[in-house]
């Protein structure tokens, strides 16, 4: 199994995501855009693993307070287009935290700095991006996923194999 963990996305942040997207088509950027259900914030990826369940057992360890968070500009990173975040600071301590539960339960992930972007589109065919406005939209980020990576006849599906709430252990579902 092809695993990562990740933050999903309001249906208000990915309707601005898709804004953007949108933006970029009027542009005449031609390339593999996200779709609207693949748009997610990776917080660490595992890769090829067999135990979901360890994995889900590891993560449950995570304690964090729901934090806000905001889109801010775009980058590429090679054939990668992406969308910035604003986070104060809960992102990336969610961030070292389910690495470092990862870390301690022996399962492995890439252990590159964490570099929080959501992506919009891969191998466009233009090397500059293009003037774009960003909505100006929040969330707040209740939990993360546990998520599935599979290659599709049309592209990649994501399955969430579980999830892990913010707040009090008492208080999760
Ligand atoms: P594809 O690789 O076919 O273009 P994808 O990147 O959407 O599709 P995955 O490669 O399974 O699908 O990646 C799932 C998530 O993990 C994506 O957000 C991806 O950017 C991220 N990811 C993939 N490989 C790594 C890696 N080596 N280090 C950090 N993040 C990664
Ligand atoms: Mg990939």
């Amino acid at each position: 199994m092809r695993l990562f963990v990740a933050v999903d996305l309001s249906g208000e942040v990915k309707a601005a995501l898709e804004d953007i997207q949108g933006q970029l088509k009027g542009s005449g950027v031609h390339g593999r855009y996200t779709a609207r259900e693949n748009l997610h914030i990776t917080l660490a990826f595992i890769g090829e693993y067999g135990d979901a369940q360890a994995v889900l057992d590891a993560l449950e360890g995570v304690r964090f307070e729901p934090f806000g968070l905001g889109l801010d500009g775009m980058g590429s990173f090679g054939g990668l287009w992406w969308a910035g975040i604003r986070a104060d600071g809960g992102l990336k301590g969610l961030a070292a935290q389910v690495r470092r539960q990862l870390a301690m339960a022996n399962i492995p992930f890439d252990r590159k700095k964490f570099s929080p972007h959501i992506t919009l589109i891969r191998d466009p065919d233009k090397q500059v991006i293009p003037q774009v406005k960003i909505p100006d939209v929040k969330m707040t980020v209740e939990g993360f996923s546990l998520m599935l990576s599979e290659r599709g006849k049309r592209g990649m599906i994501y399955t969430e194999l579980g999830t892990v709430s913010a707040g009090k252990e008492e208080e999760r579902i």
